[in-house]
């Protein structure tokens, strides 16, 4: 989707002095939504790590209606179009993110329980889908409880924890591929360890058909307590961060290699390598993607000399540098 008027420039406010293209008219797409945008929004404000520059445009899609006006602007315009869900998952870069960028608010935060069925929209909160699930004694979701985020980005990145993971539980997916509104049987839809074929941009999901075993509600309870309190234990959930940085390389811990490495407490800028999770980069104020990215190639490469382990990432690192 990158048009030409991004090929020619980095930040679109140089256009005026190049005299060529105009610079996208977003109020004529504001005026069109039921949701709101937001022009040269600070990503910071919408991302875990509370690092990223600005967005060109923000837009919070309520209705399938605003997804297809944003989606006919974008290609009428040439721009790019990126979904930031919760932004528990991403390092964006200091030089934010040109184009388009949506999120699934309203009509999309629904969840419909039917028996051991629910449909939930992609915009919903995992971890609030774990509790009502929960609260009606369905197993399958207890493994969510923590993991922040929507069940979309959960989707795309087939969360997982404590031996549970997201694409054990979901059956169908509705999708918006290419302009089309499609349903999707989960064999479709690319599971992998962290993964999914939607990662790389390729569609939209819009909501899923998840199917949960009916259980016993006290054991259920006890299950997600135990894996909140082992969260609470492990993970530096006081400093704002993005999860794990790294996957866990086949047969080993991510975490562990690196603090086996000494690089507990490395720091650059405002981000350090955190001393309760090594596997964790936390922003202590100020941090900027730079930071974070140098010490992301620092970890790496100590790790691949002392242990002959190339990590991969698990964190996505999306938009531009400044
Ligand atoms: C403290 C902490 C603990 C964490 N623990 C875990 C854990 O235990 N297990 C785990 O797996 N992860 C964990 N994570 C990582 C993160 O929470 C998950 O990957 C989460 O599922 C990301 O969801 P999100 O809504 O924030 O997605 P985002 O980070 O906003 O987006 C992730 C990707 O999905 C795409 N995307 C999002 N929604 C859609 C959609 N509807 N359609 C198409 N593409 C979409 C985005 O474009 C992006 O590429 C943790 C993160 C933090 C901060």
């Amino acid at each position: 989707m990158q048009g030409s008027y991004y090929q020619r420039c980095r930040r679109p406010w140089t256009l005026p002095f190049l005299g060529e293209e105009p610079m996208p008219e977003y109020a004529q797409l504001k005026a069109r939504l039921k949701g709101g945008l937001l022009t040269d929004e600070p990503l910071s404000r919408h991302t875990s790590f509370r690092i990223g520059g600005p967005a060109d445009a923000l837009v919070l899609a309520e209705t399938l209606e605003d997804l297809k006006a944003c989606l006919d602007f974008a290609q009428e315009q040439g721009l790019p179009l990126f979904i930031l869900a919760a932004g528990t998952n991403l390092l964006v870069r200091d030089g934010g993110m040109r184009g388009l960028v949506l999120k699934l608010e309203g009509d999309f935060k629904s969840m419909a329980f039917d028996g051991r069925r629910v449909r939930c929209g992609a915009g919903a909160n995992l971890a609030l889908l774990s509790r009502r699930a929960g609260e009606a004694s369905l197993s399958g979701l207890e493994f969510a409880i923590g993991i922040p985020g929507t069940l979309g980005g959960g989707l795309v990145m087939n969360a997982g924890a404590h031996g549970g993971e997201l694409s054990r539980v979901v059956r169908r997916l509705g999708t918006l591929e290419r302009g089309e509104l499609r349903e999707c049987p989960a064999e479709e839809a690319g599971f992998t360890y962290r993964g999914s074929r939607f990662k790389g941009g390729s569609g939209l999901i819009l909501w899923a058909d998840l199917e949960l075993v009916p259980g016993d509600y006290e054991t259920i309870q006890a299950r997600m307590k135990e894996a909140l309190d082992q969260r609470r234990g492990s993970q530096p959930l006081a400093l704002p961060n993005a999860g794990c940085v790294f996957k866990n390389p086949p047969g080993a811990s991510a975490g562990r290699l690196i603090e086996e490495c000494g690089l507990k407490g490395l720091r650059r800028g405002g981000a350090t390598v955190s001393t309760l999770h090594a596997n964790f980069i936390v922003n202590e104020g100020g941090a900027r993607a730079s930071d974070v990215l140098g010490l992301m190639q620092v970890v790496r490469e100590r790790v691949k000399k002392e242990k002959g382990v190339s990590l991969e990432n698990e964190v996505l690192v999306v938009g531009m540098d400044e």
